[in-house]
């Protein structure tokens, strides 16, 4: 892992590492407003349409970018004015486009595996297939899926904090180091080789406004707190990532709800 700097400073240029490397999909989310959903080939009149910047691997890497981490975004995206459109909301974010590349073919989605500079890995299976790969469950540090996930993964029903630690429990005799498995409204569940007791991490209660997107602010949060105050426990980690993922529920959109660091209380840094 990186050495620790201050999330707060300004970035010189190129002088430093990425602490937060994010390996994942940009996508153009094109978003219309009804008041219901069409039924097949039917059309209907929408009352509101905008263009947003999604895919789990970026808005990982974007909420933790506003949180202070220096990071860098490793994908590609078209050769075409989404593509730059694209770029340049990573830089607008102070996301390093290093390794942002172009392509005229057409872009990839798939699960996002954020890496930091030296040991650790954060993986997130999604979207999760039955049949993952073993290797990823042995390969990472920290895994962390929501509860939809974890049901694909496990094939156990996953609906209260008490059926996460169960398949929390199959993810570790996988092999899993540490399973986090995310529960929406009910906060997250922990476990680990080390503490084979599920812990559940609450969240607060909130009215939630739109929870799209509310699993990457989570697990970009989390990015953060590994990269830059990899001292903390992961309970605390969690507690911090719950918080920061219950404010982006309190706004609409994918990134454009996803706050930043001088907007949250100073207890999280
Ligand atoms: P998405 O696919 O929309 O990104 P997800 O299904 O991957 O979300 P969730 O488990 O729904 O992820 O939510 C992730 C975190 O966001 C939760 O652990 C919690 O901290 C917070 N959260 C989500 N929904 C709510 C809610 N209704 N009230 C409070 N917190 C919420």
């Amino acid at each position: 892992m990186a050495a620790a700097g201050d999330p707060g400073r300004q970035w010189p240029e190129e002088e430093e590492a990425a602490a937060v490397v994010v390996v994942g999909s940009c996508m153009t989310d094109l978003v219309s407003l009804t008041s219901r959903l069409p039924k097949t080939g039917e059309t209907i009149h929408g009352h509101k349409f905008f263009i947003g910047f999604g895919g789990k691997g970026a808005n990982q890497c974007v909420q933790a970018a506003r949180l202070g981490a220096k990071t860098s975004m490793v994908c590609k995206v078209g050769k075409d004015s989404f593509g730059n459109d694209y770029i340049e909301n990573l830089k607008q974010n102070d996301i390093s486009t290093e390794f942002t590349y172009q392509t005229k073919d057409a872009a990839t989605g798939a699960a996002s595996i954020i890496v930091d500079n030296e040991v650790k890995t954060l993986f997130n299976p999604a979207p999760a297939i039955a049949d993952l790969d073993p290797r990823f469950y042995t390969l990472s540090d920290v895994f962390c899926c929501n509860e939809t996930e974890a049901e694909i993964l496990t094939g156990l029903t996953v609906g209260s904090p008490a059926d996460a630690g169960k398949a929390a429990l199959v993810l570790v005799e996988r092999g899993c180091q540490v399973v986090i498995i995310t529960l929406g409204a009910d906060g997250c569940v922990m476990l680990s080789q080390t503490q084979l007791v599920p812990k559940h991490i609450p969240t607060e209660k909130v009215k939630a406004v739109d929870t799209t997107g509310a699993g990457d602010s989570f697990v970009g949060a989390l990015a953060f707190y590994l990269a830059y105050y990899p001292n903390l426990s992961l309970e605390e980690m969690l507690k911090r990532s719950n918080f920061i993922a219950v404010v982006s529920v309190q706004a609409a959109g994918t990134q454009s709800s996803y706050p930043y660091k001088k907007d949250l209380p100073l207890h999280l840094f």
